[in-house]
């Protein structure tokens, strides 16, 4: 294997990264207010789905050994209203999707197939393909006390109807991450603001924040600082209540990278400082405080590339992992290289790139400029290109892995 240099693999970091760390604590959320949370524990059914044989079409609830019938019409079950009486041979009900089927009926027949007259109805054409078609029978989406989710599945809004159909009010799940994000650097000034000679505007941390809200955290931004020891120091201790530090720039080698140096000052163990990858090499990664009341922090590079590549990929799954998820990493796609690459170093790479779907799958093409300050590139690419460590040279037409953005 060829040397990064002392660089930890990506893989590596991800690991101790999440291995510094652990799922919050449950709480219990009403089923109103619990959207995209994951479950702290298994749920079983409270109630019986469908809670009785009901009818799946309009039409006559009847017994299928009279017919063609005429038939008797005795009444009808509409959902909510059941008829409260049963069929007797050669009687049939009006029934509607959803509703009871009652006592004595056997079978279904829609109204398609009916020819009433008066009080009877018939079916001299065609009707039922056999006893008990069109019935959904008691129990068949889910019966009382089986279980239909499980710890750390994320309530997605259909797991959420289930939840909710099932006769649950209220749900325990794991906590949702708290991160606080600090932007530090002599040279920005907030977005919206006018900057004078020598700024920028430091966009990445709305752009960070969003981004984290995506992967279900709560964000508070904590401002620009300076690149000031006292400064940061100050900010750092300001957003102790967190789960999460996130600083932005300063992480890097520069005399004003101040990040590292002030983070251990306060205390911090960093558990890694430089990853194999293209772009983000100086991401950092520590624990401020011990058990309980431990704050995670990583410092993302400040090129804004970096920092969204770095938090896609670290954060993403970090975040996922304290939520509850079972299995936060990200799942790769693959795609066709719609051109030639050459050989990659020791950096895993993750190029910005543009998916296309057709009629042979979806084909990837990587920006033709690749520099880690270029966000107009980054706002374009809607995938990131994955090169291995130490890939060899690749043709056009290739599979490759793809993360998609
Ligand atoms: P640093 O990691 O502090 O060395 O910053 C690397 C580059 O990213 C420099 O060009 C910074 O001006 C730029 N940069 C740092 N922080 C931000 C930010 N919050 N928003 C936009 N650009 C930034
Ligand atoms: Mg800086």
């Amino acid at each position: 294997m060829a040397s990064s240099g002392g660089l930890l693999p990506f893989d590596t970091a991800l690991d101790r990264l999440l291995a510094l760390t652990s799922p919050l604590p449950a709480e219990q959320r009403t089923i109103l207010d619990a959207e995209g949370r994951h479950l702290a524990g298994d749920i079983a059914a409270r109630l019986t789905q469908p809670p009785a044989d009901v009818s799946a079409m309009d039409g006559y609830a009847l017994r299928f050994g009279d017919l063609p019938g005429p038939l008797r019409l005795v009444g009808e079950s509409a959902a909510g209203r059941p008829l409260g009486i049963a069929i007797a041979q050669g009687e049939a009900a009006r029934i509607f999707t959803g509703a009871h089927l009652p006592a004595g009926a056997d079978t279904v027949a829609v109204q398609e197939d009916a020819v009433v007259d008066r009080g009877s109805v018939a079916f001299p054409v065609s009707g039922p393909p056999g006893i008990g078609a069109h019935i959904r029978r008691r129990g068949i989406d889910f019966a009382e006390g089986a279980p239909i989710a499980r710890a750390g599945d994320r309530l997605s809004p259909a797991r959420l109807g289930l939840v909710a159909a099932a006769g649950h009010k209220t749900v325990s799940v794991h906590r949702r991450p708290r991160v606080a994000l600090l932007s530090t650097g002599d040279e920005l000034v907030a977005p919206g603001t006018a900057p004078a000679a020598g700024q920028i505007i430091g966009s990445n941390a709305l752009m960070i924040a969003a981004l984290l809200r995506s992967f279900g955290a709560d964000v508070t931004d904590f401002g620009i600082v300076p690149d000031k020891r006292a400064a940061l120091a100050a900010a750092i201790r300001s957003a102790r209540s967190h789960d999460l530090l996130v600083t932005i720039g300063g992480a890097s080698v520069g005399d004003h990278d101040l990040v590292k140096p002030v983070l251990e000052g306060e205390g911090a163990a960093i558990d890694f400082w430089k990853v194999a990858i293209r772009p983000g090499k100086p991401l950092l990664a520590g624990r401020l405080g011990e058990g309980a009341d431990a704050m995670l922090v990583v410092g993302l590079p400040g090129n804004p590339v970096s920092a969204f590549v770095c938090a896609r990929i670290f954060l993403g799954p970090l975040l996922r992992y304290l939520a509850g998820d079972r299995s936060p990493h990200d799942r790769l796609e693959t795609a066709t290289s719609a051109v030639g690459l050459p050989p990659n170093g020791s950096r895993r790479d993750f190029m910005r790139a543009t998916v296309q779907s057709g009629p042979d799958g979806p084909t990837i093409t990587p920006a033709p400029r690749q520099d880690s300050s270029l966000l107009s590139v980054l706002a374009g690419a809607n995938a990131l290109l994955i090169r291995p460590e130490n890939a060899p040279a690749l043709n056009a037409g290739e599979i490759v892995p793809v993360l998609s953005l």
